[in-house]
C-alpha cells in the first residue's frame, strides 16, 4: 500500500517493518476505541448512576460519597495526564453521539453560545457539589452503591423510562446541530477542560497531540476526520495543538496520509519531528 507523501522510513523508525504496518496499527486502534466507546454506551442502562451529577448531589446532601463522586474526581485527575481522552474512550454519552454521528453524518453547525451554555450548566452542577463537599468535609461516609443498591441503574420501569428520556434529550443536539453537538455544551466536560488547562499551565508530561508541521500538505483530511469539528489543519499550521476541545481520539492521526499528526506522551514543545515523546 502506498501512502502519499509518507516517508517509507516513518514506520521503520518506530519499530514497524514498513509504513503499511504503521498505518494498519493506527486503524486497528481506531476500531478498538470506537468499539470501547460503543460498549460504554450499550452499558449505560447499568452505569447511568455512576456518572450522574444528581446522585452525587443527593448523596452529598445525605453526607454520602457515591460512586459517581469518585468517577467525577477521577475524570478531573485523569485529565492532568490524559487530557480529554475520557470523552473519546470512556464517556457513554460520547458513545451515544458517535453512534448518532455514524448514522446521520451531519457536519456541526458551530454556534457562538455553545461554550456559554457549557459553562453555565457546569457551574450549576459543580457549585452545589463543591459547597456540600466543603460543608460536610470530615463527616461523610462512602456508599458506592447509593441509589443503585442492585448495581444496575435502570432496575425498574420508572428508571428505565428515565434512561430513555435522558438518551432522547441527549440525541437532540447531534440530530439538529451535527456531530458531537452534545459535547460542545456538556457540563461534565468542564471537569476535564479545567484539568487539561491546568496540565497545560503546569506543562505536565501527558498524552498530547503533536505535529510534524513541515510535512503538512494542507489536504485537510484531518479536518474532515475530527469528530469535534476542529480546524486541525489550521492548528497544525499555527503549531497550536493544545485545543481544550480536542478529545485526543486520534482520528486525525489515522486520517493524515502524510504522518504529520501523532499522539505522544510528552510535555508541551516536544514535537513529533524531534520524536522525544512516546507515541500511542
Ligand atoms: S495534517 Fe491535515 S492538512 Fe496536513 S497533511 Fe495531514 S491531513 Fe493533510
Ligand atoms: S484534533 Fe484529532 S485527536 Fe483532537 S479531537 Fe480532533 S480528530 Fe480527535
Amino acid at each position: 500500500m502506498i501512502f502519499p507523501n509518507s516517508p517509507l522510513t516513518d514506520g521503520q523508525s518506530m519499530g514497524y517493518n514498513n509504513t503499511a504496518m504503521y498505518y494498519e496499527r493506527k486503524i486497528n486502534m481506531k476500531s478498538k476505541r470506537r468499539l470501547l466507546l460503543f460498549i460504554m454506551f450499550f452499558l449505560l442502562p447499568v452505569t447511568l448512576n455512576y456518572f450522574s451529577p444528581y446522585v452525587i448531589i443527593d448523596g452529598l446532601a445525605h453526607k454520602l460519597l457515591s460512586a459517581a463522586f469518585f468517577v467525577w474526581l477521577l475524570m478531573f485527575l485523569s485529565s492532568l495526564f490524559f487530557g480529554r481522552a475520557f470523552c473519546s474512550y470512556v464517556c457513554p454519552y460520547g458513545g451515544l453521539q458517535m453512534t448518532v454521528d455514524s448514522v446521520i453524518k451531519k457536519p456541526l453547525k458551530k454556534m457562538r453560545w455553545f461554550k456559554a451554555v457549557r459553562y453555565i450548566l457546569g457551574i450549576l452542577w459543580i457549585t452545589p457539589i463543591m459547597i456540600l463537599t466543603i460543608i460536610n468535609a470530615g463527616n461523610m461516609k462512602i456508599n458506592l452503591l447509593y441509589l443503585t443498591e442492585s448495581f444496575v441503574s435502570a432496575d425498574n420501569i420508572y428508571k428505565l423510562i428515565g434512561y430513555y428520556a435522558i438518551v432522547t434529550v441527549l440525541m437532540i443536539p447531534p440530530l439538529l446541530l451535527g456531530k458531537r453537538a452534545t459535547c460542545q455544551i456538556c457540563p461534565m466536560s468542564i471537569l476535564n477542560v479545567s484539568g487539561t488547562k491546568l496540565r497545560n499551565v503546569l506543562n505536565l508530561t501527558s498524552l498530547r497531540l503533536t505535529a510534524d508541521t513541515v510535512r503538512c500538505t494542507g489536504c485537510r483530511q484531518c479536518d474532515k476526520a475530527c469528530p469535534m469539528s476542529l480546524n486541525v489543519s489550521e492548528m497544525v499550521k499555527e503549531d497550536k495543538l493544545d485545543s481544550l476541545d480536542c478529545i485526543l481520539c486520534g482520528e486525525c492521526c489515522s486520517a493524515c496520509g502524510s504522518g504529520v499528526l501523532k499522539r505522544e506522551v510528552c510535555s508541551r514543545g516536544q514535537h513529533a519531528n524531534i520524536s522525544m515523546g512516546k507515541e500511542l
